[in-house]
């Protein structure tokens, strides 16, 4: 297993640097190509003597950045995988909090339902999930005698089964 590994990451090592001396040569000969391919268009000439370079420098250049693509396919897929996840989770973090209150402002019925455990002693406004007021400790909840499930301290029905309370 691991001697396959080396191989292949030798063979990896291979392919980027043939890739990166094919795609430069190719590189070169396509700019040396095309400059005398523009040049002896615009003096009139036939085809220029070095249009060869031009011939084999695109298929050369081709080659090896599909080579390059090839040998650091891993670390692209290993850099999109770890880099932009991360990025996206975070600006994903960033973003909830303000999208949360975008719809909380959106929607002005939701905010007042969340604080609307207004505490029967004091008159404090509390969230509702709180059992005691923030501000006067005096219990928000009270059991229900049928279903004995957490009611508001004010309920004159139980929520959960509908008997009077
Ligand atoms: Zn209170
Ligand atoms: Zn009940």
């Amino acid at each position: 297993m691991k001697e396959g590994k080396q191989r292949h990451n030798l063979t990896k090592t291979g392919l980027r640097i043939i890739g990166i001396l094919l795609a430069l040569g190719g590189l070169a000969c396509t700019i040396i190509g095309s400059i005398d391919l523009f040049t002896a268009i615009s003096e009139g000439e036939g085809l220029p003597k070095r249009f060869f370079l031009l011939m084999i420098g695109l298929p050369m250049l081709t080659i090896g950045v599909a080579m390059l693509i090839f040998g650091f396919r891993r670390e692209i897929g290993t850099y999109l995988k770890d880099e932009t996840m991360p990025v996206a989770i975070e600006a994903g973090k960033e973003f909830a909090p303000a999208a949360a209150a975008l719809a909380a402002a959106a929607n002005p019925a939701a905010q007042n339902a969340a604080a609307e455990n207004v505490c029967p002693k004091c008159g404090a406004k509390n969230p509702a999930a709180l059992h005691f007021c923030e501000m006067c400790g005096t219990p928000l909840t009270k059991t229900c005698p049928a279903c004995g499930k957490s009611v508001r301290a004010d309920a004159a029905f139980c929520g959960h089964c509908g008997k009077k309370v």
